[in-house]
């Protein structure tokens, strides 16, 4: 594995700094493998995502209330849903509390912006998964205008805050924005619409959204800039390469498991003398 990157991804895609406007979607950060490496690799690495998010299971059924959250930003077919499904697919669901945000129900819009966040929040010892989260509140509200502009301008410290004390409580955030070219969105919007088993990922809207493009490349500029902090930071995929934005994400995650130095948890119980009663039963 070490052999066909640089550099590790979580190094490679730190936001720090970046421009959105200089960023070319189809490069491949830290990985100097091709995409046959690339896919062979996504399975090994599969199975090591897996037996590290078992440790984290299971010692969250001991008790301990750590948690690591996935953040899944991009603008529609960046491939949110493709990593849920090859990444998250890997791993045991039962360790998994996932959560998609579309646009606020009735209920959701009487409620402050965080509510239906706090409410969908990994338990101890879950790997959480936002497809769209939070930041939906400081993207498409402030490119459409859904709130006051003091209002979203507001959100980026409230979201500081609100991730600050996540991370308090023992959560791990692993915030990853998919980017896409424009070019490589038209092609998959194409093929949703010439697709019948795809049809159901397309919007009509999603086309208008494309006019937004520009408004859209400031509003996540603006999150990488006030949101990019030490306690939670940004890493920036190019996701033109569904491969490579699958890889990269499962070796972000893994190098999130393994920063929380997890061993199995050890026996309530004494092994030796359970076997030699087993035997006798
Ligand atoms: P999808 O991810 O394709 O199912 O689409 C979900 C849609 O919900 C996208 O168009 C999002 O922009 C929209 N959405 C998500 N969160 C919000 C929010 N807080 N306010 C308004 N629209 C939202
Ligand atoms: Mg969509």
């Amino acid at each position: 594995m070490a052999e066909y990157w640089n550099e590790p991804a979580s190094r490679a895609l730190r936001a720090d700094g970046l421009r959105i406007a200089d960023l070319d979607t189809s490069a491949r950060p830290g990985f100097r493998g091709d995409k046959q490496a690339g896919k062979r690799l996504l399975t090994e690495r599969g199975r090591v995502l897996a037996g590290e998010q078992e440790k984290l299971y299971a010692n969250g059924r001991s008790g301990d209330r750590r948690s690591v959250l996935l953040v899944l930003q991009g603008m529609d077919t960046a491939g949110k849903g493709g990593i849920v499904r090859h990444v998250i697919g890997s791993v045991d669901p039962q360790g998994v509390d996932h959560a998609a945000f579309g646009v606020p129900t009735e209920e959701e819009k009487q409620h402050h912006f965080l509510w239906r966040i706090r409410r969908a929040l990994p338990r101890g010892g879950q790997l959480g998964v936002f497809d769209r989260s939070h930041y939906e509140d400081v993207l498409v509200a402030r490119v459409h205008g859904l709130v006051p502009e003091e209002v979203w301008q507001g959100r980026y410290a409230e979201i500081n805050r609100f991730e600050q004390e996540l991370v308090d409580s023992g959560t791990t955030l692993v915030k990853v924005a998919l980017f896409v070219s424009l070019d490589e969105q038209k092609a998959r919007l194409r093929q949703r619409l010439q697709r019948p088993e795809k049809y159901w990922k397309f919007s009509p809207g999603d086309i208008d959204e494309r006019g937004y493009w520009p408004a859209y490349q400031e509003a996540y500029q603006a999150i990488l800039d006030r949101t990019g902090t030490e306690h939670a930071p940004w890493y920036v995929v190019p996701a033109d390469a569904k491969w490579y934005a699958r890889l990269a994400v499962t070796e972000l995650l893994i190098a999130a498991l393994r920063g929380l130095d997890l061993n199995w948890p050890a026996a309530t119980f004494d092994p030796a003398a359970e076997l030699r009663r087993l035997e006798r039963a």
